[in-house]
């Protein structure tokens, strides 16, 4: 079987950096003799989660019950409540938070007026920008928009978000007289990943994105994919290969940003065997 990789794929900078930082923080935590932990999913990937399990680093949501230590925060970050909690109760602090998603939620903070947050409600990097404005309304699809009062808001966008959707968000807030002053625009990452599949799209017959079920950015590119009407399939392992990829002729593979390559190159593997 033929096999086309996306030019652009799988960890972007910001993981790489967090994912540096995190070995620094068990390096440490080690040389201090200080239980190693994790706040939340360092990124939306199992494979990378059981990594650091094996390092004997625990994941915690909270300062209380556990013995002080060094904390890691995740790449999409935390609310500015629980990091001071961690200071407060005599944890280290080792920020692995993407410079994005930290940019981001200081332009929250510091915005004057009424606050809109546009993403995904309950997703990390919501809850990181909901915590540093705790005024601002999460806005997840254009139906929430309904709520608002008339006039003007600054929003900040969640850097993962479907393009399709935020478009779809700004035309119903010019259908209803809402002003949206984006303060942000999707990564950079996000849009490179999207473009580089784009393409490919003609060449293929079908499409395996390598990442997790929970990662937003993962999710988006299989979507992508199937928008131009191909087969296309999430996988996190070659395990998850429908056998059905390989009767197609030639597929096209890209993996989301908290994707590692060495699970992208066991997926393509597999595909090139063809079996
Ligand atoms: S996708 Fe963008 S915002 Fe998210 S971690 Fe990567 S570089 Fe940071």
């Amino acid at each position: 079987m033929k096999v086309i990789t996306a030019e652009v794929y799988g960890f972007c900078n910001g993981v790489k950096g967090a994912l540096a930082k995190a070995d620094e923080a068990i390096a440490l935590a080690a040389r201090l003799s200080l239980p190693c932990y994790l706040y939340g999913s360092i990124v939306h990937n199992r494979e990378v989660a059981r990594s650091f399990e094996a390092k004997g680093v625990r994941t915690i949501l909270s300062p209380e019950g556990v013995e002080k230590g060094v904390v890691i925060i995740r790449t999409h970050g935390i609310s500015d409540d629980l990091r001071k909690a961690f200071i407060d109760n005599g944890f280290i602090v080792a920020d692995a938070t993407c410079p994005v998603v930290l940019r981001n939620a200081e332009k929250a903070r510091s915005a004057s007026g009424p606050v809109l947050i546009i993403g995904k409600k309950g997703h990390s990097e919501i809850i990181t920008l909901e915590g540093a404005r705790k005024d601002a309304a999460v806005i997840e699809s254009p139906d929430d928009l309904g709520s608002l009062d008339e006039g003007s808001y600054s929003a900040v966008i969640q850097t993962t978000l479907s393009l399709s959707l935020l478009q779809e968000i700004r035309e119903e807030a010019r259908r209803i007289g809402l002003e949206i002053n984006e303060l942000n625009t999707i990564c950079g990452a996000s849009e490179s990943r999207r473009r580089a599949l784009a393409a490919i799209i003609d060449e293929a017959d079908a499409f395996v994105t390598v990442g997790d079920s929970s990662s937003a950015n993962s999710k988006e590119l299989r979507d992508m994919a199937a928008s131009y009407g191909k087969p296309s399939y999430l996988v996190l392992s070659p395990e998850d290969l429908p056998s059905s990829i390989f009767s197609f002729g030639c597929v096209g593979l890209t993996a989301g940003a908290s994707t590692p390559s060495s699970l992208f190159e066991s997926v393509k593997k597999r595909l090139e065997e063809g079996r």
